[in-house]
């Protein structure tokens, strides 16, 4: 630590908590350092003269988007943050589909966790997997990746006051024989860098001499499976570095080399508007990218993959390399805490839409390995009908259903997504529409069954988030916001009111803001869809993608990296060396 790091951190504790009877330092000089001991809980020892610091202790698992972006925002000095991941580095998913072809390097895409966390946070990471939470223990069980840690024990437990589960989820294979054997995923930054010097590989190998024709087709036939933003992508980025860059080194390749995308479904790109997909399913033909739709891998082997069509056909293909993209499942230590919180046959971790883990007390999960469970107004339909109707009188006033409306529409954000897709400006107007249709519009009260039939449709709008970054950033900086004002809002809550008990909620629910997705298309061109349904796809677009990359990188030193990699691929190309 920094020599004035203990002196910043003891004015900040003066400043924090300036009841400076709570505060306590005990300074000796031990070993050659000084100990400094900010107080925020005060335990007082046995005889009563020292007193030891008791921060409250947060373990963070993960160092993805989630986690990332909780460390970044946290910024209240009386937690201690213990951070345990397999990597030490935060990695920026987005790019890794440029790191295969190397239009970006894999150092420009990756930042050091203990660089990301705020000064005045006292953070320390563990490199190591958690493969077991024990929630009646309050402890995390980890192995270390090193092999040994310096007790020369590979495994130990680490306790918590606070646990944030962000550990992400892994690739998804479905049990499809062969894939984990044969194919190669796309999640990491070591995945990027296999992929990246096995497609040279491919291109070596099929220049040495003594192979017939046919084998070296074979092993210059890229397949991708997985039709969805990442297999796409990276289709694209292939087909951009063997036309633009390899085949100016390997003439004899041109005609030898094809790329395959299998898609199960019968449209790749399925999240986005029709017109993306469409447009990327001609500029790919186009590209002379055999895109295979409706099929679905049934087996791999070494040499082959098989595919089975909708009408049951299955053809099988030589291939030289697959990279494997179709989704993603639940990690064993998730599974396996789920199985111990009875949330065992779910796919990822169930909270609430505080992002608390449902049945624990003091844990939290975000991004990939979590879903909020949200809350169904029909669920609550009488607890809500009794909240509004103060008087108990059996029906609503207009009146008494305004002072309640706008909890309900923070507590449940179906009521407003639904009555934004019907063009409807309040829920009174929900409510007037229902009592005409009953044929009740002169009454000026509601009773509960008009309420339940102006409110029944509403929770067809509740959707689950989807498993991207943008979510996951999101949810790490509002947890860290919760974090930050935990004991503010515990004296002054600002949530909506308890439906179904008393007083308010401590926080804001968790609220997604989506801010658009891009799909890179290759030839410089990118689909970009933005919030309203706003649709550009060309050159424009991938302009704006460059832009919106470059300025969501997590520092300035991998901004500064990356686009000095992507100037550096417009003047010289992508470099071929397979180091
Ligand atoms: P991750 O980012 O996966 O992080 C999980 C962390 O947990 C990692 O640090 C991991 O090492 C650690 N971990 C794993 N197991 C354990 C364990 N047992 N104990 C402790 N730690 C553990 N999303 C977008 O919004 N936009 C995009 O353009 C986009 N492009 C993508 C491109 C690619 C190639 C990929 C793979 C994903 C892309 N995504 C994109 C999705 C996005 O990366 C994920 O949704 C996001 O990473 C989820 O964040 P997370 O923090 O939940 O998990
Ligand atoms: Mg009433």
């Amino acid at each position: 630590m920094r020599p004035f790091a203990y002196f910043e951190r003891l004015s900040q504790a003066f400043h924090d908590y300036p009841s400076l009877s709570k505060i306590l330092v005990v300074s000796t000089i031990s070993g050659g350092g000084l100990i400094v001991y900010s107080e925020a809980n005060p335990s007082y020892s046995n005889n009563g003269v020292e007193t030891k610091t008791r921060k409250r202790k947060v373990v963070l698992l993960g160092t993805g988007w989630a986690g990332a972006s909780f460390l970044k925002t946290l910024n209240n000095s009386s937690y201690e943050v213990q951070v345990i991941s397999p990597r030490n580095y935060f990695a920026f998913t987005p790019l890794l589909p440029s790191v295969t072809c190397g239009t970006v390097e894999a150092r420009s895409v990756v930042e050091p966790i203990r660089n990301i966390a705020r000064k005045n946070v006292e953070m320390s990471f563990l490199e190591a997997e958690c493969f077991k939470i024990d929630p009646g223990s309050k402890k995390v069980y980890c192995r270390s990746k090193q092999g040994v840690n310096s007790k020369g024990k590979k495994e130990f437990d680490v306790d918590y006051d606070y646990l944030v589960i962000a550990t992400g989820a892994q690739s998804n294979t479905f049990n499809i024989p062969g894939v984990e054997e044969n194919c190669h995923f796309l999640k990491e930054v070591e995945d990027a860098q296999r992929i990246r010097s096995t497609v040279i590989d491919s291109f070596e190998k099929a220049s040495l001499p003594g192979l017939n024709e046919q084998e070296r087709k074979r092993m210059l036939h890229f397949v991708v499976v997985g039709g969805g933003p990442t297999g796409v992508e990276f289709a694209s980025e292939l087909h951009d570095f063997v036309n633009e860059d390899l085949v100016k080194l390997y003439p004899k390749a041109k005609n030898l080399v094809q790329i395959t995308l299998l898609e199960a479904a019968d449209h790749i790109l399925t999240m986005f508007d029709k017109r993306i997909t469409e447009f990327a399913e001609e500029k790919f033909t186009r590209d002379g990218i055999d895109v295979k739709l409706g099929s679905m891998v049934v087996k791999v082997n070494d040499k082959e993959i098989s595919a089975k069509t909708k009408a049951g056909e299955v053809s099988t293909i030589p291939y030289g390399m697959i990279v494997w993209s179709t989704g993603i499942g639940t990690r064993p230590v998730i599974k396996d805490f789920m199985k111990q919180i009875g949330q065992g046959n779910r796919r990822a971790l169930a909270t609430d839409e505080w992002l608390r883990v449902e049945g624990c007390d003091n844990i939290y999960a975000l991004g990939d390995c979590a879903t909020i469970n949200q809350r169904k107004v029909m669920e609550d339909i009488a607890a809500i009908f009794k909240k509004a109707d103060k008087e108990n009188s059996g029906t609503l006033t207009m009146k008494e259903f305004h002072e309640v409306m706008s909890d309900i529409c923070d507590r449940y954000p179906q009521v407003e997504l639904y009555l934004k897709s019907k063009g409807m400006h309040g829920i009174t107007d929900l409510l007037k529409q229902a009592q005409a249709e009953n044929g009740s519009n002169k009454s000026v009260e509601l009773d509960i069954e008009e309420l339940k039939s102006a409110l029944c449709q509403v929770d067809s709008q509740v959707k689950l988030l989807p498993a991207t970054g943008q979510v996951a950033a999101q949810q790490g900086t509002y947890l860290a916001k919760c974090f930050d004002r935990m004991e503010v809002c515990e004296k002054n809550p600002e949530g909506p009111i308890r439906i179904r008990g008393e007083g308010r909620h401590r926080f804001r629910p968790f609220r997604y803001r989506h801010l658009g997705q891009f799909a890179p298309l290759g030839g410089e061109q990118t689909a970009a869809q933005l919030p309203g349904d706003w649709v550009s796809i060309g050159h424009s677009s991938q302009w704006l993608w460059y832009s919106v990359y470059a300025s969501k990188q997590v520092s300035w030193r991998t901004r500064v990296l990356v686009v000095s990699d992507w100037m550096r691929r417009f003047i010289f190309g992508r470099d071929s060396s397979r180091i």
